[in-house]
Order: C-alpha cells, then sequence, then structure tokens
C-alpha cells in the first residue's frame, strides 16, 4: 500500500538518537532547549516550548491564555479532533465556524457574522483557533483584525504547516496570533516519532506554557513565592502535567529540522505533477491562495461527481483496492458521536460536510517516487472511470 504520509529518516536522524541514547540524559537534558532554539530561530519566533505531542501543545496554549470554564473556544470543523478538544480540556464550550468552500481554511467572513451575532447574545469566544488546513495559511490578517476589534486570542494550529509561509513570512513567528502549534507526528512535515512545539512573542505567555509542561514545578528562584530551603528546592505553583519531549525526540527533531527545506521542496515538485497529470480529470485540485506558501503536508482532491458514475465512497474503495492509501481529512468534528451528544447535528457547518462528501487525500510524502505517484494517478484514473 502506497501510504497518503510517512517519515523521512536518514542515516543521521539515526546517529543522532542513538548518540542521545549514549549519553548521561534521555530526557531533561541539553537536547530539548536545543531543538527549541533552533525551531524559534527557523521561524522567527522569541520562545518556542516543545512537548510530547501537539494536543499537549494546543492544550498549554489554552490554559496559558487563560481559558477556563464558561469561556467559549471557536475553531474549524474541519479538522482534527485536537483543534476543538483543547477547549474541552480546560473546562471551556466548543464551538465552529463553517469553512471557506475555496480553501478550506475557517472562513473570515462567517466567523464576523458569527461574532456580530456572538456579541448581541453575550457569548463571545475567547479563543480562536485558526487551522492551516493541508498546510495553506489561513488569512491570518483578516484574523488578526477581527481579534482586534472583537478582543479574542489567536491560536495557530500548524500541524500541517511547519516550513509553510504566510506573505513570505515562516508560520510560527506569531505575526498574526498569540500561540502557534507544530506537530512532529510521523505522517507530518518533519518528525519526533511524537511531539509538538508552542512558538509565541511572549515572554510571559512561554514561561507559563514552560511551567505547566511539567507538573506546574519550578526550580527558578525568581519565581519562588519565598527563598529556597536549599539547593535541593523546587516549588509547585500551578497544577501543570507532564507533557515533556524527551532528547531522543528532541535530538531525531533537530536532525530532521536540517532537511525541512528540502522536504518541503520535494513536496512542491510532487504536488506540481499531480496538478499537471490530474488537469483533465473530473476533480478539483487544491487551490492556493497567493499569499501562501505551502508546506503541502496533504493533498486533497474534490470528486465532481456530477461527472462521475461512481459515489465518493466507491471512489475511495477502489483506490484502497489498488494499494493507494487514501485517507480523507477530515470527518467534521461536529458530526462525531460525542459532539454530537452536546447538541451539534448534521447539517450545521454545510460546507464543511459537502467538502466531507467529496474529498479525499492522495499520497504525499517526502521519498515519494515517481512510479509511484504514476500508480496513484492511473488507479485514480480508472476508479472515476476517466
Ligand atoms: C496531527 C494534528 C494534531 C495533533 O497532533 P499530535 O502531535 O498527534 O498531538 C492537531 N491538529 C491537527 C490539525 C493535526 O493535523
Amino acid at each position: 500500500m502506497i501510504p497518503y504520509g510517512r517519515q523521512d529518516i536518514c542515516q543521521e536522524d539515526i546517529d543522532a538518537v542513538v548518540r542521545v541514547l549514549q549519553s548521561d540524559y534521555l530526557t531533561q537534558g541539553p537536547m530539548v532547549p536545543t531543538f527549541e532554539k533552533k525551531m524559534e530561530r527557523y521561524v522567527g519566533a522569541k520562545h518556542g516550548v516543545a512537548v510530547n505531542s501537539a494536543t499537549s501543545a494546543l492544550h498549554l496554549a489554552c490554559l496559558a491564555l487563560g481559558l477556563g470554564k464558561g469561556d467559549w473556544l471557536w475553531t474549524t470543523p474541519v479538522s482534527f479532533v485536537a483543534s476543538a478538544n483543547c477547549g474541552l480540556y480546560c473546562g471551556a464550550k466548543v464551538d465552529f465556524v463553517d469553512i471557506d468552500p475555496i480553501t478550506y481554511n475557517l472562513c473570515p467572513r462567517k466567523l464576523e457574522n458569527k461574532l456580530l451575532l456572538a456579541a448581541k447574545e453575550g457569548r463571545m469566544p475567547k479563543i480562536v483557533v485558526a487551522v492551516h488546513l493541508c498546510g495553506q495559511a489561513c488569512d491570518m490578517k483578516a484574523l488578526h483584525t477581527l481579534a482586534g476589534r472583537y478582543g479574542f486570542k489567536l491560536i495557530e494550529d500548524a500541524s500541517h504547516a511547519v516550513g509553510a509561509k504566510y506573505c513570505d513570512e515562516f508560520i510560527g513567528n506569531c505575526s498574526y496570533s498569540d500561540i502557534t502549534v507544530f506537530s512532529f507526528h510521523p505522517v507530518k512535515i518533519i518528525t519526533t516519532a511524537e511531539g509538538g512545539i508552542a512558538l509565541t512573542q511572549s515572554a510571559d505567555l512561554a514561561q507559563k506554557m514552560a511551567l505547566l509542561r511539567s507538573h506546574g514545578i519550578t526550580r527558578d528562584t525568581d519565581l519562588m513565592t519565598h527563598v529556597t530551603d536549599g539547593s535541593w528546592y523546587y516549588q509547585q505553583l500551578d497544577l501543570g502535567f507532564n507533557y515533556r519531549m524527551t532528547d531522543l525526540q528532541a535530538a531525531l527533531g533537530i536532525s530532521q529540522l536540517d532537511r525541512l527545506t528540502n522536504f518541503i521542496k520535494k513536496r512542491h515538485a510532487i504536488v506540481g505533477r499531480y496538478n499537471s497529470l490530474l488537469a483533465d480529470l473530473p476533480v478539483v485540485t487544491p487551490w492556493q491562495h497567493p499569499d501562501t506558501y505551502s508546506s503541502y503536508h496533504l493533498y486533497v482532491i474534490r470528486l465532481e461527481l456530477d461527472r462521475i458514475q461512481k459515489t465518493h465512497r466507491q471512489v475511495f474503495d477502489k483506490l484502497r483496492e489498488a494499494g493507494v492509501g487514501v485517507n480523507l481529512h477530515y470527518i467534521p468534528i461536529h458530526t462525531q458521536p460525542f459532539y454530537q451528544q452536546m447538541g451539534f447535528a448534521q447539517g450545521d457547518y454545510p460546507e464543511a460536510e459537502k467538502y466531507y462528501s467529496e474529498a479525499i487525500s492522495l499520497p504525499v510524502f517526502s521519498t515519494m517516487t515517481e512510479d509511484q505517484q504514476d500508480t496513484v494517478v492511473k488507479a485514480l484514473k480508472e476508479a472515476v472511470g476517466y
């Protein structure tokens, strides 16, 4: 099966991890701060807090921004469930804003309409989580303007967008947001096996997230409530978690980051080839906003079902039968049983649901060969009866 995504591990990556295994520290050693520095420098952020997953990073980001009981977090229904669950972890309530039918990202115009209504009803969001779906940036200028006008905080869930740019700046430098989160799961652009990072320009937010990452405990005497009892002493100042990244993971991340630029170039080459090979097929290829340089974590096509004699499901199954590991990103979050229990219903977000009824993620990963890509294209042609 040709997977929809997979990691790209070289000998340097392996050597980097082995060196840590032979060193004094498997965790809480020098590799995590080195990885954080390197990532900060790459994207142009002042502070980075590396953690054990993007899900943890989203949770810490929400807590650092003060999200709690009675608050609202809004996000897009077309994302991984973690983009919404982070609000629930904090005891807040979650709501969604439908997508733009062209970019598939949260639609700023629909956001503003919903904000106007929420202002009247007194249920304004404290946080909006913008997801850069597939690696294509959201309209961050529009979202930033709305954040200022309506007084909410902005988190970028950039799990798909490590190495991507918006208006010629790297996503992660938080020019238009409070905190940006990356994921390093193996299907994403670079990997630490499991892992994530929260980036911010704010020293205060970074300090809060760093504290909560490790039990709410500090050894920094400046943060303590009274003079230290001795050199063994630490204080717990808040209820935190163990969300730490290990040094093994950080070493892998450091090594992978050296190849990030190259990974994205390869993804662009694959996408360029898909775009031309699929041009005559009854499918919609990904539209790109001129302000964005995508990391192309995903290559999502939409079937033009009125031009195809098969159903979405039949095309999907045919591709899988042909050994093409297609996937579907994502099942709209509001249609998940857990969210339906909270009162969301089918029909709530029509653009997200229409997208779901037509979308298929084709394989794209940096080690993909032209032969593999030709297999995908041939299988797709057969599946749509072209
Ligand atoms: C992968 C992903 C996450 C979760 O990342 P983990 O590192 O696996 O926790 C969150 N949001 C989006 C959009 C993702 O794609």
